[in-house]
């Protein structure tokens, strides 16, 4: 893993977005079980089409970053739930449920969106949500043969009321 700044992140990912490559990120929060560094937060950038990671540290969260790199990477409309389509019910999911009670009683979370191939992930070629939180911490991942878009928004929605309240005019 190749440690480089926030703003060659930035950059690296426009370009492979823009060259149709395959890629993700993560934001790894402090004591988050994929982070090398437990104090620090850190910024992961996966390029699956080279097989390179990347990443950059700071004391203080991710929250703008990925923001704006979850809307290049998914699309403008990725916060927005979609009016004219069915969509997949999942206010009985558990692990959703979970992050709520987190919510609910001021207690830390956060979360990772596992691609198949991604190098976190230790069930690959399944879709992997993971829910960190609670003190003392627990973890959970949810496995899916789909990409679980519409969990994967409520939980991003979640991470930008708690770490970026302003994110909707952005
Ligand atoms: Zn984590
Ligand atoms: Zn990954």
């Amino acid at each position: 893993m190749q440690e480089i700044t926030i703003e060659q992140v930035r950059a690296k990912a426009r370009e492979l977005q823009q060259k149709g490559q395959k890629w993700h990120v993560h934001a790894l929060f402090p004591g988050c079980v994929f982070s090398k560094q437990p104090d620090k937060h850190a910024f992961v950038l996966e390029d699956r089409s080279s097989d390179l990671t990347y990443v950059t540290y700071s004391d203080k969260g991710f929250a703008e970053l990925s923001h704006e790199l979850l809307k290049l990477r998914y699309g403008e409309k990725i916060l927005e739930k979609p009016a004219n389509e069915a969509r997949q019910d999942i206010s009985a999911n558990p692990l959703l449920n979970q992050c709520r009670e987190f919510q609910r009683n001021q207690l830390p979370w956060h979360h990772h969106m596992l691609f198949p191939d991604c190098i976190f992930n230790e069930h690959r070629g399944k879709w992997n949500i993971v829910l960190e939180g609670g003190e003392p911490a627990i973890c959970i991942n949810e496995l899916s043969d789909e990409e679980p878009l519409a969990l994967l928004r409520e939980l991003e929605i979640g991470y930008f009321e708690r770490d970026l309240p302003d994110h909707r005019n952005k």
